[in-house]
This record gives structure tokens, C-alpha cells and sequence, in this order.
């Protein structure tokens, strides 16, 4: 399989390479193209566990490496970390579904590729006889963080830096970071928002690219971000392993259309739907659903993607992303990989903060796409409704995906299922969960789980519960200017 750089004609990878390098040196994505090589055979799948299914689709993708490479690579990284064996549950809420995501180890949708990612760089380092110590940079909106540190701490030949934006993280996501063990972990806060932590971990790369300060340390810098294609990839497989479920529960037949309703911020997740589409899923529509900070509502509907608006620090906090880096993947797989409209369209968005995609490029992400925003109140309000009419707790996310699948259904209903994706437990949002069902909510984050776990008797993910008594090693703070200067003082 080809990775195309989406920036320019001339840089290409492999998989390996792609998953190593996790950012083209010219700021482009890695993204293939040839998804007819990709295709599954769905009916190959059913009865399959979890993990077959994993190594399938993630083999599929990224094909450097053999089916017992892969099959061995995904039993390792799942093992014993899960709450279940099927990875990814499928609950029935109403008539509609919940695609559960988040029974892994940090109690968010992250841990399915994160818990991979760490094996797949490991294993491409060695492929490609790469001797340098390969360093981490992931900035993080609050679950990809803790999630990354999970998967890569103690992890031989990596080392790992993590960047969250001051104030902007919940209680429960920044004891989780900042209590992180392991020898090879650096937790920082910058002060910003996530796009400010994103761009300093950009500029960092780029800078590295120019100057090659890292090798002269024996290292090389890769990304966990849903930049690098080894993160997508794990994703993939969890469409066709609620598609099987589906199916083998009787609610649909083999060949039947399905409906995904995507909580998105980075545009990561949702891609991996268009991917799974591309490799053979009927997916009727994937319903983009976003909080306040709503530029791919208005992008989807108008062709017109506007990053020059108010930022809204929302309940739905790893969704507060006004600039979706996974989109360029998106741009550049509908327009049949046209390098120059893309680097034109991202050097518009560099420059002048918006760029105004073509109709026909649009008239393609229509077919495919639906989108839908839901401010907090709405979210709130959809959590405190599916909790009383269904009793089913959901955490704010996954809150605003069930409220754009009501204005899916509203609007544009076409009769097939509906799956949620739910993208973290309730438990990591704690106080604002408790107020969409409660009038009183305690100040601080932890005994508002005490009283939501009181008032639900929904179980506490244990992990999660036993952080409270855990002391802080990280108290690291600075300016997007000064990341640069954070890294290149890590690396000595
Ligand atoms: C990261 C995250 C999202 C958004 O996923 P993208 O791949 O960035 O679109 C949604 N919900 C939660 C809980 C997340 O952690």
C-alpha cells in the first residue's frame, strides 16, 4: 500500500514508514488512496472475535505487515485490558444503538488505537532497522493524552511528552495525566487552547524537519495524534465489529445500510468510518456531530471551512478543536488525490484562516456525510432524557452525538439503524454528567462521582476511582512559544 503525503506528489510510504514517521515532512497527512485493495469481506467476519477482526482490518491497511505479525501484534496489545472480551459492545438504547468505546484502560474511545499505536512504532522501528530512541509529541485535548501515556510508558525505545491546554481538561482527565508513572513520560500544561497545543506540536515537528536537532540526539519524533495513520487504522475495525454484532443480533441483514453518528472533534474517528465505508461497510450516512465549536457543521452545509470565530470551552471538552487536521486526509481522499487543491486549501486556512472547498468535492462529502450541532445545554438535556425515558448514562460526548442523531432523524431520516458512537465513559466528565441529572453538584469532580455513582449505581470504572489518592508528578506549565524549548531540553 502507497501512503500519500496529501501535500505533495512526490512523497510517498509505506506503512511502516507511515506509522514511524507519523507526519509527512512536508506537513502533509499520510493517506492511501487504493481503498478497492482494502476491501473485506464482511461476511467473512461474522462469528469472528474482536481481536480476528482487529488484525484483520488493521492488516488490511497497513499491509508491511504479515496476518500472523498483525494477529500477534493485536492479541499482545488488547490483552487483559479491556473490561470485555468483545472490546467495543454494541447496546441497544430505545430503538437506536450505542457503540460503547470506552471499557478500555483509560476509559475513553483513545484506548482502542492507543492501546495498539506503542506496538505498531515498535515494530516498524524494527522493520525498518531504525536505531534512534523514537520520542512521542502528542498535544491533547484531554483523553488522547492519558491514553497515549498509557499505551507507550515503560515501552522500550520510546520516550513520550504530552501537552494539554491549562484549565481546559476536566478534574478527573488531568489527575489521570499528571499522575501518570512510568520513566519515560513527560506531562506539560500550555497555556492556550487545544489548537495552541496542536500548533506548538506542529511547529516542533517542522522544526525538527529544517534543523534536525533530534537526530543529532539519537532520536526522531513521531506523533500519537490522529495524524499518524497507525492511529486511524485501529479505529477501522470497530464499524465492522458493530456491523457484525448488528447482524448476528438479528437487528439487521448482511448487506444492509447502517447509519454512524460520530462525536468529532479532530475529524479522526469519523474518517475511520469513511475508511470502513471505502473498504466495503454499507454505511448509509455518517452523521458528523459537533458541540459548540461547530466549523464542521458549518463546513458540511456550506463548503465553507471558517476557523475565524469564537472558541467555546464546552462540557465536551475533546471536542473543543476548531482546526480538524484529519479533514485534509478527507479533502484529499474525495478529490482523488489532488495534491495542489489541497495544499492550496491548507495554506488558505495558514494564511487567511478559511478556505472554501469546490462544489463538486462538496456535492461527493454530501452523499456520504450528514452533520448536526448540539450546544451544551442540548447535550445536557439529551443526558438527563436517555438517563429518565431509557435509564442508559451517557458522558457529554457521546451526549452530543445522540442529540445530532434526533435532528438526523428529525430532517433527514432514512429508515436504516443508527449507531452512536460513545466515545467516553460518564464517569470521566463527572460534574457535568451529575448536573444533567441533578440539581446538586459538588465543586469538586470526585465526590460528584461519588453522588453519580450513588444516584445511578452505574459502576465506577476502577481505574478511575482509585486516581483520588494518587499523588501529582507533573506540574510542568508553559507558553505555546516555549514547547519548543520544553522538548529540546527533554532530549538534552
Ligand atoms: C477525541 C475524542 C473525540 C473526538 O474524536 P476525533 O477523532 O478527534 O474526531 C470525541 N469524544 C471523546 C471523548 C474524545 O476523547
Amino acid at each position: 500500500m502507497v501512503f500519500y503525503s496529501t501535500r505533495s506528489k512526490d512523497i510517498q510510504a509505506n506503512s511502516a514508514e507511515a506509522v514511524l514517521k507519523g507526519i509527512a515532512p512536508d506537513g502533509g497527512l499520510y493517506t492511501p488512496l487504493d481503498f478497492e485493495s482494502m476491501r473485506i469481506d464482511l461476511s467473512s467476519l461474522l462469528g469472528k472475535s474482536a481481536v480476528e477482526i482487529s488484525a484483520e482490518v488493521i492488516g488490511k491497511i497497513l499491509d508491511d505487515f504479515t496476518p500472523e505479525e498483525m494477529r500477534a501484534l493485536i492479541e499482545a496489545a488488547y490483552a487483559g485490558k479491556f473490561e470485555t472480551e468483545d472490546l467495543t459492545p454494541v447496546e441497544k438504547v430505545g430503538g437506536d444503538f450505542v457503540l460503547e468505546l470506552f471499557r478500555g484502560p483509560t476509559s475513553a474511545f483513545k484506548d482502542v488505537a492507543l492501546s495498539v499505536l506503542p506496538r505498531l512504532i515498535v515494530a516498524s522501528r524494527e522493520k525498518l532497522g531504525v536505531k534512534d530512541e523514537i520520542v512521542i509529541l502528542t498535544a491533547t485535548s484531554g483523553d488522547t493524552g492519558k491514553a497515549a501515556l498509557e499505551g507507550f510508558h515503560d515501552v522500550a525505545g520510546t520516550r513520550i511528552a504530552v501537552f494539554y491546554p491549562d484549565g481546559g481538561v476536566s478534574d478527573v482527565q488531568k489527575a489521570q495525566m499528571v499522575t501518570q508513572e512510568g520513566g519515560n513520560v513527560r506531562v506539560c500544561a500550555v497555556r492556550g487552547n487545544f489548537d495552541d497545543a496542536q500548533t506548538g506540536v506542529k511547529r516542533i515537528f517542522a522544526d525538527d524537519s529544517r534543523n534536525g536537532w533530534a537526530a543529532l540526539s539519537g532520536a526522531r519524533l513521531s506523533s500519537a495524534n490522529s495524524i499518524n495513520i497507525g492511529r486511524l487504522a485501529p479505529q477501522v475495525a470497530y464499524y465492522f465489529k458493530a456491523y457484525c454484532d448488528l447482524v448476528l443480533g438479528g437487528e439487521i441483514s448482511l448487506g444492509d445500510p447502517v447509519n454512524f453518528v460520530v462525536p468529532t472533534g479532530n475529524f479522526g474517528d469519523i474518517l475511520a468510518g469513511e475508511f470502513a465505508r471505502r473498504m466495503g461497510l454499507p454505511v448509509a450516512k455518517l452523521v458528523c456531530a459537533s458541540n459548540a465549536n461547530n466549523v464542521l457543521t458549518d463546513f458540511i452545509n456550506t463548503g465553507v471551512y471558517d476557523k475565524r470565530r469564537d472558541f467555546y470551552k464546552t462540557a465536551s471538552p475533546s471536542m473543543d478543536i476548531l482546526v480538524s487536521s484529519n479533514l485534509e486526509r478527507y479533502l484529499f481522499m474525495a478529490s482523488g488525490g489532488d495534491f495542489e487543491l489541497v495544499s492550496r486549501l491548507m495554506a488558505d486556512l495558514n494564511e487567511k484562516g478559511v478556505y472554501t472547498a469546490p462544489e463538486t468535492l462538496m456535492s461527493t462529502m454530501r452523499d456520504h456525510f450528514a452533520a448536526a450541532c448540539a450546544d451544551d445545554r442540548a447535550a445536557l438535556e439529551a443526558i438527563g432524557r436517555v438517563w429518565r425515558e431509557h435509564g442508559y448514562l451517557m458522558d457529554t460526548h457521546t451526549a452530543v452525538g445522540w442529540a445530532a442523531l434526533e435532528q438526523f432523524k428529525a430532517t433527514q431520516d432514512n429508515g436504516y439503524a443508527n449507531i452512536v458512537l460513545s466515545t467516553a465513559s460518564p464517569y470521566k466528565f463527572c460534574r457535568d454528567v451529575l448536573s444533567a441529572i441533578s440539581d446538586q453538584v459538588p465543586a469538586d469532580g470526585f465526590e460528584a462521582m461519588d453522588r453519580l455513582h450513588a444516584l445511578t449505581q452505574v459502576p465506577v470504572p476502577p481505574r478511575l476511582a482509585a486516581l483520588r489518592d494518587k499523588p501529582a508528578r507533573f506540574k510542568d506549565c508553559v507558553d505555546r512559544d516555549g514547547m519548543l524549548e520544553y522538548v529540546r531540553e527533554m532530549l538534552g
